[in-house]
């Protein structure tokens, strides 16, 4: 489903990603760790062409990301189809970013009734159902304002859920949230593992990625130093900056 081929990125003279190359299966989920700069965001943003790469390729589905081949040249798609391309792509950030004037159901039904051209009725129905699914049945007439963090980020989830994406992306959910709100944002996205959704994940919740990830993959300075079985990484880490690492995190 995800496919990175040395891909490269650079701010100026700032070399942040050096020749990532991973894949991730259909219906997987792959866990991505690593220390702060490391370039786990940036990596994300790639992946759905909010940053551009300098170097190697990216596909989604198949896909190329952000471009189309002719021959041997690519050419960068127009704003329109890029849009397209980043729509099939979900992504929950640390920040839940809701519409602070919008209810629970109408920040989920947003997109799709303006942006899909959905039949109101329509995303209504499916926004109640994606909002019932994250456990907020008898929370969508309320407020950003009248949620906790963790329903806040779980009504992030729906939303992103509401565009049928064939991915999602997290880029660590569940960072800014109390401690006692990490678990049920955790089990929302469990239960969409499960489902089948393919998912990659910038999180330090070491319990979730030996649980519920296909793989793990521990980035530093713009390289992946190491990627396998996360039961495995976490009980017996190859390199000293993993071990390092997660001797931190665990
Ligand atoms: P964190 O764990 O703190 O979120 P990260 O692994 O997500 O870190 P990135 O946010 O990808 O790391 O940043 C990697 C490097 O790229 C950092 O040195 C950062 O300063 C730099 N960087 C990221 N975005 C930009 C930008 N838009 N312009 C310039 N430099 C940037
Ligand atoms: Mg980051």
């Amino acid at each position: 489903m995800v496919l990175a081929e040395q891909v490269s990125k650079s701010f100026g003279s700032n070399e942040v990603l050096k020749s990532i190359s991973l894949s991730v299966a259909k219906g997987e989920v792959m866990c991505l760790v690593g220390p702060s700069g490391s370039g786990k965001s940036t990596f994300l943003r790639c992946i759905n062409h909010l940053e551009v790469v300098n170097g190697g390729r990216l596909f989604v589905d198949g896909e190329l990301v952000g471009y189309t081949q002719k021959g041997d040249t690519l050419y960068e798609l127009q704003p329109k189809q890029a849009a397209a391309q980043r729509r099939e792509i979900g992504m929950v950030f640390q920040k839940f970013n809701l519409f602070p004037h919008m209810t629970a159901l109408e920040n989920v039904i947003e997109a799709p009734i303006h942006v899909k051209k959905q039949p109101k009725a329509l995303a209504i129905a499916r926004g109640k159902e994606l909002l019932d699914r994250v456990g907020l049945t008898d929370r969508m007439g309320h407020y950003p304002a009248h949620l906790s963090g963790g329903q806040q980020q779980r009504v992030a989830i729906a939303r992103a859920l509401a565009m049928d994406p064939k991915l999602m992306l997290f880029d660590e959910p569940t960072s800014a949230l109390d401690p006692e709100l990490v678990g049920e944002v955790l089990d929302v996205m469990k239960g969409l593992a499960q489902s089948g959704m393919t998912m990659i994940v910038v999180t330090h919740e070491m319990g979730f990625a030996r649980e519920v990830a296909d793989s793990l993959v521990f980035m530093d300075g713009g390289v992946v130093v190491e990627t396998g079985v996360p039961r495995e990484i976490i009980a017996n880490p190859q390199h000293a900056r993993t071990k390092a690492f997660l001797s931190k995190v665990l």
